[in-house]
């Protein structure tokens, strides 16, 4: 059961310590308290957890710091869309804003090899008014004696050519709770010229303790990848994992899917699931579509498969674009194949452009 306070309640009043008192007050049921930072209010839900089927909804209703209580009947109780529930996860980070209605592109490399690619790439977004990117330090590799990334060692430069060139948010996945920790520790020695979204890959989606330690912090925001090999909703309670923990700004990605089938494409491409996410959870939704689609292939109208997999995604509200750029795609040193070019950064903005503006008439029709 989810009790949803009256915005901006203050924690000493009268009315909060009133109604805390009665909710602890209930026989075997455990709260656990979460504050929302909503646009201009502070938002307060307390969880109910254990057997509610007792509690009598109508008696906290009357409690005098409720709003309303919510029965929750499904999973995913923090990030899902609960009966009668509008709205979305909607949350501002370094300038930029996140909910199920913005739209933002993070082109960039899928794995940082040296400054100097970094920086032209980072150039790149921003003669084209891009504030967010991706780059990958830390690389999760099939084959053991593949390049794994620079790691730690490249996070200095990548984070000072970040902020040179207005870059605000930066996707970098990590693989191990000790790289949250090498991110912060190396944003504050630099001054935080940027700001990080952590990314949890398609490989780590069910690690449970990677998910718990990201969780358990609240200065970073999180990318969550859908798993490759498991269900919607398997992948849906891995994002439960991060908001159980205490944090809810999480973005959900959709990257393809490991099938039998999924040939020519590298992944099965799924983004005829993203209207399903937003309406099972409140989550802003991200689509992947190089590591769905993997070539640079195109079709006989000229747009690449990429592009069209890219369309497809935002026609249907997609709120983020994560997609590998390079300068030099025949040197990147990872996933170079499925890599667009930096004179293709233009188009790909204009291409986004126009279906994201054909998905807003779209849903005008449909008001
Ligand atoms: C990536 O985005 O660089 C990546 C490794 O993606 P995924 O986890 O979806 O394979
Ligand atoms: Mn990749």
């Amino acid at each position: 059961m989810l009790v949803i306070l009256i915005p901006d309640t203050d924690e000493n009043s009268e009315e909060y310590k009133q109604t805390w008192k009665h909710l602890s007050s209930l026989e075997k049921i455990r709260l656990k308290k979460h504050k929302v930072q909503g646009r201009g209010q502070g938002l307060t839900e307390i969880y109910l957890i254990g057997n509610t089927a007792e509690v009598n909804q109508e008696e906290i209703e009357s409690l005098p710091a409720v709003e309303r209580v919510v029965r929750i009947t499904h999973d995913f109780r923090i990030l899902g869309r609960h009966s009668k529930e509008t709205g979305s996860i909607d949350f501002e980070y370094n300038g930029v804003r996140f909910n199920q209605d913005s739209f933002h592109i993070f082109a960039g490399l899928c794995a940082v090899d040296n400054p100097d690619n970094v920086e032209r790439m980072l150039q790149a977004l921003q003669e084209n008014g891009q504030v967010c990117t991706r780059m990958g330090a830390y690389k999760p590799r099939t084959n053991p004696y593949s390049f794994q990334g620079h790691g730690k060692e490249c996070l200095p430069y990548v984070f000072e050519l970040a902020g040179k060139y207005g870059i605000k948010v930066i996707a970098m996945e990590v693989t191990h709770e000790a790289h949250i920790e090498e991110i912060d520790e190396c944003l504050e020695k630099l001054g935080r010229p940027t700001g990080v979204m952590l990314q949890i890959g398609t490989r780590n989606t069910q690690n449970f303790e990677l998910l718990k330690a990201i969780g358990r912090q609240n200065t970073y925001p999180v990318l969550l990848k859908r798993g490759f090999g498991i269900s919607l909703s398997e992948s849906l309670n891995a994002a439960e994992y991060l908001a159980s923990e205490g944090n809810n700004q999480v973005i959900f990605c959709l990257r393809g899917m490991k099938t039998s089938f999924n040939e020519p494409h590298r992944n099965m491409v799924d983004f005829a699931h993203l209207p399903i996410v937003k309406r099972l959870t409140k989550m802003p939704v991200c689509i992947d579509p190089s590591h769905s689609v993997g070539t640079r292939d195109s079709s006989p109208d000229g747009v690449l498969d990429v592009l069209h997999a890219t369309s497809q995604g935002i026609i249907s509200g997609a709120n983020m674009v994560l997609v590998d750029f390079h300068p030099s795609p025949s040197e990147a040193l990872v996933d170079g194949p499925q890599a667009l070019t930096l004179d293709e950064l233009p188009k790909f903005i204009e291409d986004t452009k126009i279906t994201r503006d054909a998905y807003k008439k779209r849903i005008a029709l449909w008001k």
